[in-house]
């Protein structure tokens, strides 16, 4: 490709390329080019941010979210066009691009300039220790906030995270992904016709090297999401800038089956939620433990839905299931199934890639699935739902924690209380009972994982103060006395006093106790 990045299939994006291609993945058209970022680039998009967060810094919050809200408005405008490029540079169905980029994108913006006022407010703390000063904590601007983004939801996912900094006063620079960066760009377009000022929110394209040198270049945050093999080069290279990051990463969603399930909704689910995006998100079904007494009826429903859908040409409105956004993702698909059927699954549908130009999959559920198969043990991140056999709900429990991957995962169950109950003991960010992938369209729910899925979280209050930054300011409530009493000069009735202090505070029965802050 000369000195063109190849984004097909070319997964490092060639060190040294000036720009990167976006291809179509169910037809092979060519879309589009993007100029390719150098690191001086870089550094100079993110002071002009830098620049232009100065002045909107020093909005109030409400301000800051009445404008953001034009942002929202914007996108609404252009929900199709979004929706247009979305689908074409994914392969995804339209609904799925309406769906889950602009539909929860515009429910995140949303919520962001809602909650931003109160989340954001400062609050007084009373010390126990410091009854005579006030404390407040105040959530001020970082600064720039830098996201680095993947292709599978190109738009709602760095698109919530922008609006989340630009409501909380910091200016944002994107690295989309380098396999679909034409989405972003639209989203650029559409901010800069909204009326905020151009530099709040700017991009740089490319691929991994673009991505280093954003963390490189000063930010003060970093918003990740991608797979963990990156994320853990992305958090050494914010540990070393001492960027602090959030890191959404990998997911291996398990759905247990329980006995008594209602089998036709937990079939729909799993076909939706396996298959949905062709199977390219971090919430899917990716594996499902089916208690023996229902395992052979649910299996039979799932493979009859999933024998049905329609696969295909993403621009038709009667397409249930796209193309596979990545070309890597579907030697990825064949070699899971290669290694599952080795070791002795057997192919209840589907199996094999699609012939054509396009880069198809076909819907594939496997059954006799084990967790000596990488199908049960690896992200797939792709159309493809194993299936296994459990005796009980302690083993599916059991099955479902043997993972490092934490982000979602699914219990189905007509007993709503053991639902419940099931899904606390699930090691995992998000537990949904009797649902599939929608508490990440709820904005108010803070969403992430937990061990090798990431840390930190996007989406709900906690994670819109977290995207600011905390300041505490304490203040006499009275006038101070010259000097306080463990201050200089030392002596031995310092210590004598602070001793018989220390005692009289935190003896039981003592000072704390009879102000009740002593437990
Ligand atoms: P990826 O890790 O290959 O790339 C993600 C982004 O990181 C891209 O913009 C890429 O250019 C950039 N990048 C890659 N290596 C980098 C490096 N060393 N330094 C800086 N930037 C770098 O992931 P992907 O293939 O685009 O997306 C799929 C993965 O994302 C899956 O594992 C999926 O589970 C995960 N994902 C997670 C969430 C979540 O919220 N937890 C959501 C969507 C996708």
């Amino acid at each position: 490709m000369g000195q063109i990045a190849q984004t097909r299939g070319d997964a490092s994006n060639g060190a040294g390329a000036k720009a990167v291609r976006s291809w179509a993945p169910a037809t092979g058209e060519l879309l589009g080019e993007v100029p390719v970022a150098s690191r001086e680039e870089v550094a100079r998009t993110v002071e002009r941010a830098r620049r232009a967060q100065a002045a909107w810094s020093v909005l109030s919050v409400e301000e800051r979210a009445r404008r953001v809200l034009r942002l929202r408005d914007a996108v609404l405008d252009h929900a199709e066009e979004i929706a247009d490029v979305v689908s074409r540079e994914c392969g995804k169905p339209k609904v799925e691009a309406l769906l889950h980029d602009v539909a929860v994108f515009l429910g995140t913006a949303t919520h962001a300039c809602k909650a931003a006022p109160s989340a954001l407010a400062s609050r007084d703390v009373t010390t126990s220790m410091q009854p005579h000063r006030r404390a407040e904590l105040h959530y001020v601007p970082r600064g720039v906030v830098g996201i680095i983004s993947p292709w599978n939801f190109p738009f709602s996912i760095p698109m919530g995270d922008v609006v989340a900094a630009l409501v909380t006063g910091s200016a944002v620079v994107v690295k989309p992904s380098d396999v679909a960066p034409l989405t972003m760009e639209k989203a650029k377009q559409v901010f800069d016709g909204c009326g905020l000022p151009e530099d709040l929110f700017q991009l740089v394209h490319g691929g991994a090297e673009v991505g280093q040198a954003l963390i490189e270049s000063g930010i003060q945050k970093l918003v990740f999401t991608g797979g963990v093999s990156s994320g853990r080069k992305v958090a050494a290279a914010c540990g070393a800038a001492l960027v602090p990051c959030v890191m959404e990463l990998g997911g291996k969603a398990p759905l247990v089956a329980c006995a008594d399930c209602d089998l036709e909704r937990t079939a729909r689910a799993i076909a939706w939620g396996g298959f949905v995006n062709s199977g390219q998100a971090c919430v899917a079904v990716e594996r499902v433990y089916a208690h023996a007494a229902i395992h052979d009826a649910l299996l039979a429903k799932v493979v009859d839905l999933v024998t049905e859908l329609r696969q295909g040409d993403p621009a038709r409105p009667d397409t249930d299931v796209g193309a596979l956004t990545y070309p890597r993702q579907v030697d990825i698909a064949e070699a899971h199934i290669a290694d599952a059927t080795a070791k002795g699954a057997t192919i209840a549908c589907g199996g094999k890639r699609g012939a054509g130009p396009g880069q198809f999959f076909e819907p594939t559920v496997l059954a006799g699935c084990t967790h000596d198969m990488t199908v049960m043990t690896d992200e797939i991140f792709g159309p493809i739902v194993p299936f296994m056999k459990v005796a009980s709900d302690d083993e599916a429990i059991a099955l479902a924690n043997d993972s490092p991957l934490g982000l979602n995962a699914y219990v189905f169950t007509r007993d709503r209380d053991k639902g419940a109950r099931l899904a606390r003991r699930v090691a995992a960010g998000s537990v949904v009972v009797n649902d599939v992938m929608s508490n990440y369209a709820a904005a108010e729910l803070p969403f992430g994982g937990i061990g090798q899925s990431g840390f930190g979280r996007v989406h709900g209050d906690d994670a819109l103060r977290d995207m600011a930054q905390l300041r505490v300011v304490t203040v006499d409530r009275v006038s101070p006395p010259k000097r306080d009493p463990y201050w200089y000069p030392y002596s031995a009735t310092t210590y004598k006093w602070m001793l018989r202090g220390l005692r009289a505070v935190y003896t039981p029965g003592g000072v704390l106790k009879r102000l009740g802050a002593l437990f």
